[in-house]
């Protein structure tokens, strides 16, 4: 054995203390430290021929990269929509590592049970019926994507084909209906071989981003042939949701596929106050829920959905001989696009067993009651405008004068060490969202949060050189 790596087996315990020491001033650290550091990215270096062992590769780390990671695992980081990783998650995603399973056939031990297990609870954590069958996949996009997938092999079905034997050229031109998809959706698109161009854009309802149902209505009237609708629940810029009840009915209509991106916006179901945007959501065909958003696991992880797991493993399934059979329960093997990966179930498991559904809710309800105290401290505050009612856990603004990219820009900048923010453009206006996900996240933050805007609204130069 290579004389390091003896040494490091010899001494591991002590090893993992000492790196359990570091993870711990981390986080200790987290909340005072600046949300993003300023100061210059390392130069990189050559290979270690050698190396010197764990104990210097810590210290390594320390110096030269942990100083430039920004506090995303901490409470005021309001970028993209981020959460942050639970006690019990962090544990459960530490024992991941030191088991090391790879656990996607009945060939291997207990860990796709435990994965089954943890499926079942969120099943009911969301309110999903018994129909909806799942596994972990590594983000929403692969969730869209394996959501998607599964939508192309019941078109094929639908007309006679298996887009999974025969290749999409099969199927003909495929349309896949949504009023503001995410990004991630088009990827998939192009990913499976339908193409991002196979996305056709619906009009929204006046000042909202959730679908207009009778556009939909006259677009899948128009349509030659059964349609795939995305539907969403929770958009990322003002986190609308579309009638999903609506739109499961046209679903049954026009002889449709419904596949609903709820990546975050599922989450509304934990809250009594929020379910009933997510009403109708057991209807979906297919369904993706972010895991490392709003659970507050780390990365990489999210669930998928199905009512149709036949088709499903007519899409993934990977026959080799050592593999096992399908059968009426597949392996994982059969069901997502990898064939090896983590027990990625597990740091779910242990955020669900350790905090429980009342846990989880209170995560939802302090960062929507977050959101809303921010949302009105943007309203109230001279200088800024809401672009949108704070429905759960994002507040949309913009500068109420001069409200270029460049400005807003200047403004995000000008918060990054107390709080960060993330552009976007909404009906055509540039703006800045501020997303709430993080269990750390307290009032007292909130208030720090609107006391740095406030501060950094009124320094902000006055308008730029106006523009032609
Ligand atoms: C974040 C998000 C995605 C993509 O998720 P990843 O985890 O980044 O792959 C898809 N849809 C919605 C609505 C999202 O918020």
């Amino acid at each position: 054995m290579h004389p390091h790596l003896a040494a490091d087996l010899a001494a591991l315990p002590d090893l993992l203390e000492a790196t359990r020491e570091q993870a711990a001033a981390f986080l200790d650290g987290l909340a005072e430290a600046p949300v993003v550091p300023a100061g210059p990215t390392p130069e990189p270096r050559p290979l270690p021929a050698r190396g010197t062992g764990l104990q210097d590769a810590l210290a390594d780390f320390a110096a030269r990269w942990q100083p430039g990671l920004s506090a995303s695992a901490g409470p005021r980081y309001l970028g993209f929509v981020t959460g942050g990783v639970t006690p019990a998650a962090l544990a459960g995603d530490w024992l991941t590592a030191a088991a090391d399973q790879n656990s996607m056939s009945s060939l291997d031990a207990t860990g796709q049970h435990l994965e089954r297990e943890t499926v079942g609870w969120l099943r009911t954590l969301f309110g999903l019926s018994d129909a909806h069958e799942g596994a972990l996949v590594s983000g929403a996009t692969m969730s869209n994507t394996v959501g998607l997938a599964i939508a192309r092999e019941w078109l094929g079905e639908r007309r006679g084909i298996s887009p999974a034997e025969d290749g999409t050229a099969a199927l003909g031109p495929v349309r896949v209906l949504s009023g503001a998809a995410h990004s991630s959706v088009a990827k998939a698109l192009s990913l499976l071989g339908l193409g991002r161009s196979a996305l056709v854009t619906v009009p929204t309802l006046p000042g909202r981003e959730a679908v207009d149902p009778a556009a939909l209505e006259r677009a899948l009237r128009d349509a030659d042939g059964p349609c795939v609708i995305v539907a969403n629940a929770g958009t990322v810029n003002t986190v609308d949701f579309d009638d999903l009840r609506a739109l499961a009915a046209l679903r049954d209509r026009y002889d449709c596929w419904l596949h609903i991106d709820a990546a975050f916006g599922a989450f509304a179901a934990l809250s009594p106050h929020h379910a009933h945007l997510v009403d109708g959501l057991d209807l979906a065909d297919s369904l993706c829920v972010d895991l490392h958003k709003w659970l507050n696991v780390p990365y990489d992880s999210a669930v998928q959905f199905t009512r149709r797991r036949d088709l499903q493993a007519r899409v993934f399934q990977n026959a080799a001989a050592y593999l096992g059979s399908l059968g009426d329960t597949p392996d994982l093997v059969h069901l997502t696009p990898e064939n090896s990966r983590r027990l990625r179930a597990l740091a779910t498991w242990f955020t669900l067993r350790a905090y429980g559904r009342e846990g989880h809710r209170d995560i939802v309800d302090r960062c929507a009651e977050g959101a809303r105290t921010l949302g009105a401290a943007v309203a109230s505050l001279d200088g800024l405008e809401l672009l949108s009612p704070v429905r759960l856990n994002v507040v949309c603004f913009t500068l109420a004068r001069s409200a270029t990219a460049e400005r807003l820009a200047a403004l995000a900048d000008a918060l990054a060490t107390e709080v960060f923010l993330t552009p976007t453009v909404h009906a055509g206006r540039p703006a800045l969202r501020a997303a709430f996900s993080n269990w750390r996240t307290t009032a007292e933050d909130v208030q720090r949060i609107v006391t740095a805007l406030e501060r950094a609204v009124h320094n902000l130069p006055a308008d730029g050189p106006t523009r032609p």
